[in-house]
């Protein structure tokens, strides 16, 4: 391709909107172009790199048996409350209405509409497993889409679905699978770590992800300083921590006057916070309708949202405040692990089970009890986020907290769709059976900023040879020169001959632009037949390190070759 008829259409300009480098970088490098909010046009760079990476994706999955399909985008809704995600999946969910009045979805995932193609077509065990997957386009109506390909509302997955007819052989395929989406990353150059996950809204136990690590991550990732344990914040463990022993008189209600957060009670009865007893009180939203629930940790930790969501099974929560609550008759600011109230949930946190001595509210104003001890009654939980330097529940080392972006998530299904789809084949006793299913996505559009945010440089993209847009940018330094511009079309003449993807920046702008433009979209190599072609010689720049090479024309197609 040359420069000069090629749509890429760089920029100098940082577009106010875009905070992190990949975004910027992807719009200034003419990659993408916003359409509207969290939805990108691919501009012909962009479209290269997915492109690339779409292959590496399909070669691998291909070459252990997985096989491509292509699932309609547009879902009907039908399959949606068969399976009962309809209300549950929140407002994510585009759903809209043809003129038919026939009622759809913009698929956010294909759990529904991959078993709607299977059931009825495998019957038996002897056509199991089978493994599906599509690159396709997938719509969630985020909340906040933002950080450009990062969390889009259209984007670019790869999403897979296996069947099988036993739990063994479910589990076989998402080790295979663990380690296909190794190879996948590993080509693609990212460093990144698998680590155990929440299952979220596609429900099912047992998940991985697939974390790059970037410092720009919307994830928070819990790695062991010694072992191969790791885990999303949102699913962490750790050993319950050892707290000092700590004597206190201190017994019965006490007359606590405003005293409403932790801090101030602790220095009130001068006690550790670790012996007083938190409550969290939000709004939960159930396909029902919604409650208050009531979550009571160590007074020294902190709530993950996630693990409460879980822990009550509900779709959604929000912060309540104080009016939602003194309609519950909660005396807010001193609720203790005794609530007990109609249409209130509380829920304990397991590390206070059995705690005895410690502080909690008298769930009336301006008083808290002494002396509690944390009894067997309560409905317990995890609820709590681990922190940095928390100790690891597999080897008891330190742990340590980092930014993660969640690249892919395999999960092991089960028969949570297949059974309320009546999904079924016959086992070897002729006895009807739910699939049990294993499914495995890849957010390939956001890969694209993840390569971006772990690789890329203060002056611009930096790709691999695998999935860079081109691998060699001819530059010429100055395109009225005749000896330069012949011995670069030469050169673009002979590296096309080898079938090396090269673009020859042919255009009559100044070197200084070229260069720009090299290093913002970061093809892996430049060639810059400038002033020493008279010596007919040229120079070889190396994206990644910067490193430079000068060489006799007749050696630069050989040394590309070799690095190549
Ligand atoms: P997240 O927690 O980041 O919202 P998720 O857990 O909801 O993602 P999955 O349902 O596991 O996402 O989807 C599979 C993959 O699709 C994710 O691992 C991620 O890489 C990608 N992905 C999910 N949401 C988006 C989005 N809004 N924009 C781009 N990629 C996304
Ligand atoms: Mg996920």
């Amino acid at each position: 391709m040359r420069f000069s008829r090629a749509f890429i259409c760089s920029i100098k300009e940082t577009p106010k909107e875009a905070v992190l480098k990949s975004h910027q970088y992807l719009i200034r490098g003419g990659f993408i172009s916003a359409q509207s909010a969290g939805v990108y046009d691919l501009m012909p760079l962009g479209k290269r790199v997915i492109d690339k990476i779409r292959a590496i994706i399909k070669e691998e999955l291909d070459k252990v048996g997985c096989e491509e399909v292509g699932l309609g985008f547009v879902t009907p809704s039908e399959l949606w409350r068969e399976s009962g995600r309809f209300f549950k999946y929140g407002k994510e969910l585009l759903r809209f209405k043809d003129r038919k009045d026939g009622e759809f979805v913009l698929g956010p995932t294909h759990e529904e509409a991959m078993v709607s193609l299977v059931r009825g077509r495998v019957s038996s065990y002897k056509q199991l497993p089978l493994n599906l997957y599509q690159i396709n386009l997938k719509f969630r109506d985020e909340a906040r889409p933002r950080f450009g390909l990062m969390r889009g509302r259209e984007f670019l997955m790869k999403d897979g679905y296996s069947f099988h007819g036993s739990r063994e052989d479910m589990l076989r395929e998402f080790r295979l699978m663990e380690e296909t989406y190794k190879r996948i990353f590993r080509r693609i150059g990212l460093d990144f770590r698998v680590v155990e996950a929440d299952s979220g809204a596609i429900g099912g136990s047992g998940s991985k992800e697939f974390m790059a690590l970037a410092d720009a991550g919307e994830d928070t990732i819990l790695r062991c300083e010694k072992c191969e344990y790791g885990a999303n914040a949102e699913a962490a463990k750790r050993v319950k921590p050892t707290y000092a022993p700590f004597e206190s008189d201190l017994s019965g209600e006490i007359a606590t006057p405003n005293i409403v957060s932790i801090d101030d009670l602790t220095a009130f009865l001068k006690i550790p916070a670790y012996k007083t007893v938190k409550a969290i009180a939000k709004k939960a939203l159930f396909d029902e309708g919604e409650k208050i629930a009531i979550f009571f940790i160590r007074g020294s930790d902190e709530l993950e949202e996630t693990k409460a969501l879980n822990a009550i099974g509900a779709n959604e929560l929000s912060d309540a405040n104080a009016s939602d609550l003194e309609a519950y008759k909660i005396a807010v600011g001193f609720i203790g692990c005794d609530f007990k109230g109609e249409e209130v949930l509380t829920i304990v946190d397991n590390e206070l089970r059995n705690e005895t001595k410690m502080v909690t509210g008298a769930n009336k104003k301006d008083a808290h009890i002494a002396g509690v001890h944390v009894g067997g009654a309560h409905t317990f939980a995890d609820l709590i986020a681990v922190q940095d330097g928390d100790l690891c529940p597999v080897c008891g080392a330190k742990l340590a907290r980092r930014s993660g972006i969640e690249i892919g998530h395999i999960f092991q299904l089960g028969d949570r769709y297949s059974k309320p789809l009546n999904a079924t084949f016959l086992d070897e006793n002729g006895k009807a059976k739910p699939f049990i299913m294993g499914t495995y996505g890849i957010g390939v559009s956001r890969l694209i900023a993840a390569v971006i945010e772990a690789n890329g440089d203060e002056k611009g993209c930096v790709w691999n040879e695998a999935i860079a847009p081109y691998l060699v940018d001819i530059i010429v330094g100055n395109v009225k020169d005749e000896k330069q511009s012949r011995l670069a079309e030469n050169l673009y003449s002979q590296l096309l001959h080898e079938k090396i993807e090269t673009i020859l920046d042919d255009r009559a702008v100044g070197f200084g632009v070229k260069m720009n433009d090299f290093e913002l979209i970061g093809f892996p190599y430049a060639v810059i037949v400038g002033k020493n072609a008279t010596d007919d010689r040229a120079e070889i720049v190396v994206r990644k390190s910067g490193e430079r090479i000068t060489l006799n024309v007749d050696q630069i197609v050989e040394r590309i070759k070799e690095s190549g």
